[in-house]
């Protein structure tokens, strides 16, 4: 292999749930394509990153198409933002959203964390958190936990209990995980309008 191939695997086992050998595969399979579709490809990759941007609230990915700095969740006035569910990714929040059952506000993590990782500030963003928890002219009230149930969700709720514990007391803010609806395992990928129905209702 040639090193600009080796740098194009490197760069794809960087993907998330690609190993080593998928991450070769695919930059064959990438290789082998038309140049033309190449080209499309590149461009549609920087176009989509220079389109969007992150919301300043709940730190999801948002189109860049107006000149407010948060996404049209955070803007709806239909939203209780005195409630914040805190999910893992983007795509949680999508699929809660899809759902239709959830009316506060979200706060995406960014990712897990575990007892050995040595800067959990780097997976997780436990200060943007902070500072959303922190600000008295928008005080919440509530923080929804609803992160996957897997081992990796449950060492992140130990995690962001932990970091929260004070500023939660002094605030007076409620901290709630979502009832379990969900049999263990189901992440919410899955999840369906019943189903969170029942989660949000069920959570304590
Ligand atoms: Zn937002």
């Amino acid at each position: 292999m040639n090193d600009s191939l080796e740098k194009l695997v490197e760069l794809l086992t960087k993907l998330p749930g690609i190993g080593p050998r998928q991450a070769r595969r695919l930059a064959f399979w990438l290789v082998r394509r038309d140049r033309s579709w190449i080209e499309v490809f590149a461009a549609t990759l920087l176009e989509s990153r220079n389109d969007i941007q992150d919301c300043a609230f709940c730190r999801r990915l948002f189109p860049k198409k107006t000149a407010s700095e948060l996404c049209s969740i955070c803007m709806s006035e239909a939203r209780n933002p005195a409630q914040v569910m805190l999910v893992e990714r983007d795509v949680d929040l999508e699929n809660i959203e899809r759902t239709g059952s959830y009316t506060g506000r979200y706060f995406v993590l960014g990712g897990t964390t575990s007892p050995l990782e040595k800067e959990p500030e780097k997976k997780v963003r436990i200060r943007s958190l902070l500072h959303i928890l922190g600000n008295s002219a928008h005080p919440v009230t509530e923080v929804i936990l609803a992160l996957s149930a897997t081992s990796e969700g449950e060492d992140t709720i130990l995690y962001i209990e932990e970091q929260i514990k004070k500023i939660v007391v002094e605030r007076g803010i409620t901290v709630t995980t979502l009832g379990r609806g969900l049999s263990t395992g189901t992440e919410l990928e899955y999840v369906d309008k019943d189903t969170m129905d029942h989660a949000l209702k069920g959570r304590r």
